[in-house]
């Protein structure tokens, strides 16, 4: 039975946009994310499937425009983890539109001493959201960093990333999970795609313990962002 306070928190509750923060009247087009909100994301339309260099495909749902920088920076550092559940279903929709299927979902982790100083993982926090919408399994705590990097340099170039993460990523040896996944299909997931040296950094071991990987980020900018409105004719 419910109880009076929950009642009253149900009649007198307003959902709130996750992106604008503003007061909205339901129902939302999106769970988290008012009609104005939705309507000037940068989607990447048809461009969500990522021209890169790494060695498994890559999606991304976002180019990382306004306002998508801000909801990442107060996903990370304010404990706006509301957040993670704006993005999550918009990544499910990057999954449904290209008929991907996966057996589990696993987060890029964070070192132990990083998500200690922040208090959580934000991509575990995606995860775990479109692991609900998605029905899939999330497998947090097996994949694992095992070098610290200090918040990213800027005087360090991009081939000095690459050697840095080279070997960053191992697996726990001792959990049973890795057996099951052993020639399955695994969904890598970030929040955001910079150079791409930590995602594939961290597929590394997943690929040479015998699983297929999909990377998927909340946002990148790679490739041509043509706008809003060049996309969306582009797209329909
Ligand atoms: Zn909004």
């Amino acid at each position: 039975m419910k109880t009076v306070r929950r009642f009253l928190e149900e009649l007198y509750y307003i959902p709130y946009c996750s992106v604008c923060d503003s007061a909205a009247i339901p129902p939302l087009p999106s769970p988290h994310i008012c009609r104005d909100c939705l309507s000037t994301l940068p989607f990447r339309m048809g461009k969500e499937k990522v021209t890169w260099e790494g060695a498994f495909p890559l999606y991304a749902s976002l180019f990382y425009r306004d306002p998508v920088p801000r909801m990442v920076v107060s996903l990370k550092f304010s404990d706006r983890t509301d957040r993670a559940n704006a993005m999550a279903p918009l990544l499910a929709r990057t999954v449904e539109r290209h008929s991907l299927s996966f057996d589990a979902i696993v987060p890029v982790p964070l070192h132990v001493k990083r998500e200690r100083e922040r208090g959580y993982n934000q991509a575990a926090l995606i995860a775990g959201s479109l692991s609900e919408i998605l029905a899939l399994p999330v497998i947090d705590g097996w994949l694992v960093r095992d070098v610290y990097t200090e918040p990213q340099s800027l005087s360090q170039t991009m081939k000095e990333r690459f050697l840095h993460l080279k070997d960053a990523f191992t697996l726990e040896d001792d959990l049973p999970v890795g057996h099951f996944l052993s020639g399955r299909h695994v969904l890598l997931v970030d929040d955001v795609l910079t150079t791409g040296a930590t995602l594939s950094a961290a597929a590394a071991p997943l690929i040479a313990a015998g699983m297929k990987v999909t990377g998927l980020v909340a946002a990148s900018d790679k490739d041509r962002y043509d706008g809003y409105r060049e996309a969306l004719e582009a797209y329909f």
